[in-house]
């Protein structure tokens, strides 16, 4: 067990900061005002290399791992991006990147890797369904086999990014639920590029995070070849799961990202704020909250370098699977209570956008919510680390 940086990890932190210094708070602020995709964002994480973590560099990427991403989207978030750059990473480099570089053949790697990793190809995944939510094996969107080609109908819901990105990964049946031999098979993934006629998106209008939209998907009839078929058919649930835990390690991130952007943002405000003729920052009422929010924090930013470590170590599923889901509990619920003290610690100014925390207590309760919701996390601990009956 080492926990001091490397020397290249340090450099990476430091890269960061640097970066964080350009795209901090009041660039979100802007972004979310105007409802804007931050562009020019994820051109400079594709120069530092930032969005190539985990992607071998035969393929474009800084071959490092998923402990180099945890650290510079942490730093990213806690400097003034809040939950955003871990969002982003998700997005861009965890659901296409990953995904292609799991299951992809080599001309998908080939054709889509090096272009996630420059940050000019941003990959959708179209995996929630109106009917189905958290039970992703009552997925109904189809697609039917038609010679070499595949015919794909069916809804999406809240899919983020949709606008901006170069392709999506479609999560289908390609076996009816009720006629597969188990629930789990029958799944398939599809790589697509985007725009598609036979794919008509609406946007959803949404209470935090604006500079991503997410949308409603309508696909009528989208054919597509079996070269878009990514990994195996009917195996597409076991090729999700191969994502479920870096989606989990940086959503705790993206959570650690605003709970400590929330935090410093208040010790800051605390130490200036004079009310009865001393800092409100001296006062242990303001103290207390902000120091137990932060240790909270730190304990899950553990957790979450733990979940990463276990995950670069190829330490099996299973054990990366328990870190990375208690990671990602421990890091929303501290981030949830980090946001709500400073915004106690700014009184009326908490309200005003310009300091930034509304805007992040409104950003911090996605993290409850997505990529896995918060009951879902304590499920996977009842079941399967605590041995629990199953309770759904
Ligand atoms: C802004 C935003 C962006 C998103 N981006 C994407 C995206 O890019 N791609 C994508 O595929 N999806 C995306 N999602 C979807 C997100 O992953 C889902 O909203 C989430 O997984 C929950 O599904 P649901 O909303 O259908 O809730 P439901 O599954 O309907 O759950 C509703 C509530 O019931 C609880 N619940 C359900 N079952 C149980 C149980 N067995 N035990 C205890 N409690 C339970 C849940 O925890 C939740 O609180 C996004 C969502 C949002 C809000």
């Amino acid at each position: 067990m080492d926990f001091d940086l490397s020397d290249e990890q340090r450099m990476i932190v430091d890269t960061a900061d640097k970066i964080a210094r350009t795209f901090g708070a009041d660039y979100w602020l802007e972004k979310e005002n105007r409802h804007e995709f931050p562009q020019d964002f994820m051109d400079e994480l594709g120069r530092a290399g930032f969005l190539g973590f985990c992607i071998p560099e035969e393929y474009g990427g800084n071959g490092l791992g998923m402990t180099e991403a945890s650290l510079a989207f942490e730093a990213l978030g806690a400097k003034g991006g809040g939950a955003a750059p871990g969002l982003l990473y998700l997005l861009a480099s965890v659901f296409g990147g990953l995904s292609v570089f799991n299951h992809g053949n080599e001309a998908q790697k080939r054709a889509y890797l090096p272009r996630i990793a420059s940050g000019r190809l941003l990959v959708s995944l179209g995996l929630t369904e109106p009917d189905a939510g958290s039970n992703t094996m009552n997925t109904r969107t189809f697609a039917r086999k038609d010679g070499d080609d595949y015919v794909i109908n069916g809804n999406k819901i809240f899919i983020s990014g949709v606008e901006n990105a170069g392709a999506i990964v479609l999560v289908t049946r390609t076996t009816k639920k009720e006629d597969a031999e188990k629930k789990s098979l029958g799944l398939s993934l599809f790589l697509v590029d985007l725009p598609q006629a036979a794919i008509r998106h609406t946007e959803i209008p949404k209470h935090a995070g604006d500079y991503i939209g997410t949308y409603e998907l309508g696909i009528d009839d989208l054919r597509v070849p079996h070269s878009a078929l990514l990994g195996q058919e009917g195996l597409g649930w076991y090729h999700v799961l191969d994502t479920l835990n870096p989606e989990r390690i940086i959503a705790a991130v993206a959570a650690l990202g605003v709970g400590k952007a929330a935090v410093y943002q208040a010790v800051r405000y605390a130490n200036q704020r004079e009310v009865f003729g001393r800092a409100i920052g001296s006062h242990q009422g303001i103290q207390f909250p902000l120091a137990a929010a932060y240790n909270k924090l730190e304990c899950a930013w553990l957790a979450t370098l733990k979940a990463a470590t276990l995950y670069d170590k190829k330490a099996p599923q299973k054990k990366v699977g328990d870190v990375s889901n208690i990671a990602k509990f421990a890091a929303t619920e501290a981030a949830v209570e980090a946001v709500y003290h400073a915004m106690q610690t700014l009184g009326g100014y908490g309200f005003a956008k310009e300091y930034h925390i509304e805007r992040w207590w409104r950003e911090v309760q996605l993290m409850r919510l997505a990529p896995i919701t918060q009951q879902m996390t304590l499920n996977y601990t009842a079941e399967h680390i605590l041995g629990l009956p199953r309770s759904y």
